[in-house]
């Protein structure tokens, strides 16, 4: 047999597919030699094309294909020349020591007019969609097509089904769109010049659908953003330009009474930084704060139920507690309002001891009751396990039937024994408990505003703070401030429905050197929470402020009485940040 062939040659056959695929006639013909044409295939596909090419007048080349052993049409591209040319047909030699294969590739074109206008599409598409996110325009375009395609019902679009499916279920991201274009331009030449423009007269309006659709979906989604994230101060007007509520940062004075700036007006001159604070609202567009309805189940403070000792423990609370309240009425009745505000080391010797005694003790009980609460389960089984011995100790019985009547002045004592023991048991770090170091989130309360009252109530005017009054107390429980919110007196009421509406405001800084954690609130640790459980405070940068609003709600008493509550600033550990907020109330007969 004879060896290899000297020389092989490839004759190509360009044949023009009109559209619809139905006349064929031969363009051109030429011989290339195989070896250089399968040696370098982008050469050769720029040849061909460019053959294609000059043959044509108004239209261009879409596309070059090949008939595959299968009988089907493949296109034509670098990678697939080899192919092509394995394809070809061989034709009888020649001549001796030649070998000829006619490679038949189908010439797919398209009017140049229509290819402007596809551009122009293109372009119109762009500036259509400018703004938009294309990731996500362009699933939404790939349906407007695939209706376009179902309409038109033109075999030639078919083969973009697949493709528009996957672009539309985002299998295919938009980055690869680009690659996909050569698949509608080819379906897109095998149709008539009419379908052709009608068609691209539906996918202009499906764009322009699928454009305004995103353009709403975005607008709704930035609106729904901002709702969110735009921080509310409710019932805060700018003392510069009266809008209210104040939107945004708050910038509250520390030298003029309720004068606050919004970002704007407080930016209109230079202020003295040392003067203003810089107040965060908690409220944003769906954050329910107390301040708009009555807290949510999930913030009512503590989980006392979950805490097994705790129910006891808090019957004994109650029982030491209403014992300390009398007390409270008894000596503050009897002294007036400036004896009440007067330092410690006043004339008013004889009266304050049993007073400040009184106090501490409940200060002692308030550190224990969030002891008891805490969140974490080892600090509270030492609690409950530090309160039980000390309980042990002095033989009291702590039972569920224990009636608060059995309380008297030696349980009282022997409470604070144990409140005492319990504070040491679960606070090894009792030097960091004392003075906070400059590392630890700190808290303090700068102003307060008059109380807003319900018109039954009166303000006994004794707002302020009143750290003097507890100084060694707060220390022992890790608090360094006692600020009262006030004094109020209620006359009594046999209406067991009338509650009497109040609202502190007060400001809280950071005063530390580190920002608050996101999970810092303000919460009760002792006596009736009057509606106000516990509020979120969350993060604060050091030297940044925050209003607090407390809506409370005071119930109406039959009797004369009065009852104390304690608010504390906690982290999520129970841990005080500074200040103790406490609030009194009165009950006095008409
Ligand atoms: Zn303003």
């Amino acid at each position: 047999m004879s060896g290899s062939p000297t020389s092989q040659v490839v004759l190509v056959e360009l044949v023009h597919v009109h559209s619809q695929g139905s006349a064929a006639d031969v363009m051109d013909a030429f011989h290339v030699d195989m070896q250089q044409l399968l040696a370098n295939p982008e050469l050769a596909m720029e040849t061909i094309s460019n053959r294609a090419e000059q043959c044509l007048v108004d239209k261009s080349v879409t596309r070059l294909t090949y008939l595959d052993d299968e009988g089907d049409w493949c296109t034509l591209h670098k990678d697939t020349v080899h192919d092509a040319v394995q394809f070809a047909i061989a034709l009888q030699p020649e001549a001796v020591g030649v070998e000829i294969r006619k490679l038949q590739l189908r010439v797919v074109t398209s009017d140049k007019k229509s290819e402007a206008t596809s551009t122009e599409q293109i372009q119109e598409l762009n500036k259509l969609s400018e703004g938009t996110d294309a990731r996500r325009l362009i699933p939404k375009l790939a349906a407007g097509c695939l209706r376009i395609v179902e309409e038109s019902q033109q075999p030639a679009l078919f083969v973009l089904i697949d493709l528009l499916l996957s672009l539309r279920e985002g299998d295919l991201k938009a980055e690869s769109v680009p690659s996909a274009i050569p698949q509608f331009v080819a379906a897109f030449a095998e149709l008539s010049e009419d379908s052709v423009s009608s068609i691209l007269a539906r996918v202009r309006e499906e764009a322009q659908k699928a454009v305004e659709e995103l353009r709403q979906e975005q607008a709704s989604e930035a609106q729904g953003q901002e709702a969110k994230e735009v921080e509310v101060h409710p019932h805060v007007i700018c003392d510069g330009c009266e809008v209210s509520p104040l939107i945004g940062a708050r910038w509250k004075s520390l030298t003029q009474n309720d004068f606050d700036l919004c970002e704007a007006c407080f930016g209109e001159e230079e202020r003295d930084p040392a003067a203003w604070a810089r107040v965060k609202s908690q409220v944003r567009g769906s954050v329910v704060s107390s301040f708009y309805g009555p807290p949510e189940a999930s913030l009512q403070a503590g989980g006392c139920n979950t805490v097994a000792v705790h129910g006891p423990a808090l019957a004994a609370f109650e029982a030491s507690e209403q014992k300390s309240s009398t007390t409270t009425t008894t000596t503050t009745h009897s002294k007036s309002e400036d004896q009440a505000e007067a330092a410690p080391e006043s004339s008013q010797q004889e009266e304050k001891p049993a007073f400040k005694e009184e106090l501490e003790a409940t200060v002692a009980k308030e550190a224990l009751r969030s002891l008891l609460s805490h969140p974490d389960d080892a600090v509270r089984a030492a609690a409950a396990l530090a309160l039980r011995s000390a309980q042990q100790g002095c033989d009291v019985q702590m039972t569920e039937e224990e009636q608060p009547g059995e309380s008297d002045e030696d349980l009282d004592s022997e409470w604070a024994m144990a409140d005492a023991k319990s504070l040491v048991s679960s606070e090894p770090d009792e030097a960091a408990a004392v003075s906070p170091l400059l590392n630890k989130p700190s808290a303090a309360v700068v102003s307060g505003a008059p109380l807003v009252l319900g018109v039954e109530a009166e303000d006994g005017g004794a707002q302020g703070d009143v750290t003097a009054e507890f100084g060694a107390v707060l220390a022992g429980a890790g608090a360094k401030q006692a600020f009262r919110l006030g004094r109020v007196a209620l006359p009594t009421s046999d209406d067991p429905t009338k509650a009497v509406p109040i609202c502190a405001k007060l400001v809280v800084v950071n005063d530390g050197a580190v920002a608050w954690p996101e999970t810092t609130s303000v919460a009760l640790v002792s006596g009736d929470a009057f509606g106000f459980p516990q509020m979120q405070l969350g993060a604060l940068s050091p030297g940044e402020a925050a209003e607090l609003i407390m809506d409370l709600s005071l119930p109406a008493r039959p009797q004369p009485g009065a009852a104390r509550s304690s608010w504390a600033i906690l982290d999520a550990s129970g841990t005080p940040l500074g200040p103790i907020l406490l609030l009194e109330v009165f009950w006095t007969a008409q």
